[in-house]
């Protein structure tokens, strides 16, 4: 699929839509949910144009990629929700039957309650 460069993730990340943020470097922005799911809900995103986790794995710098999934544990720290705060979940949807809606990379992060069922 071909990223999609005015999703409104893009857009938030060309500072044309304001989002609550939590954490930024030069790799990755994280911010709260417009919509939350749970008490905690934030979502990661890199600041590189990837559309979902395969085409991130595929075409990404390791150095992206580390540096990713090194800030959503630093975000689930950030807002007390790590291993030693009870917990968290995480999820990434990828595509049509993931239920992905925005097409650029993002990872949730729910916290702050029992999440409940993997999946419904
Ligand atoms: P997904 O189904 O994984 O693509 O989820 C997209 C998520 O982005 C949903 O949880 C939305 O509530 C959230 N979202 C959409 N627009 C915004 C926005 N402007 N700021 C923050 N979160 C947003």
């Amino acid at each position: 699929m071909e990223y999609d460069k005015n999703n409104i993730f893009a857009k938030i990340l060309k500072g044309e839509i304001p989002c609550k943020k939590i954490y930024e470097n030069d790799y990755v922005l994280s911010f709260h949910d417009v919509n939350p799911q749970k008490k905690i809900h934030a979502l990661v995103i890199p600041k590189g144009q990837y559309t979902d986790l395969d085409d991130f794995v595929q075409n990404a710098k390791e150095k992206e990629i580390y540096e990713f999934f090194k800030a959503i544990s630093h975000v689930a720290k950030m807002l007390k929700v790590s291993n030693v705060d009870g917990g968290y979940r995480t999820l990434s949807n990828i595509a049509n039957n993931g239920g992905q809606e925005v097409p650029h990379l993002h990872f949730h992060i729910f916290g702050g309650e029992k999440i409940g069922k993997m999946v419904s």
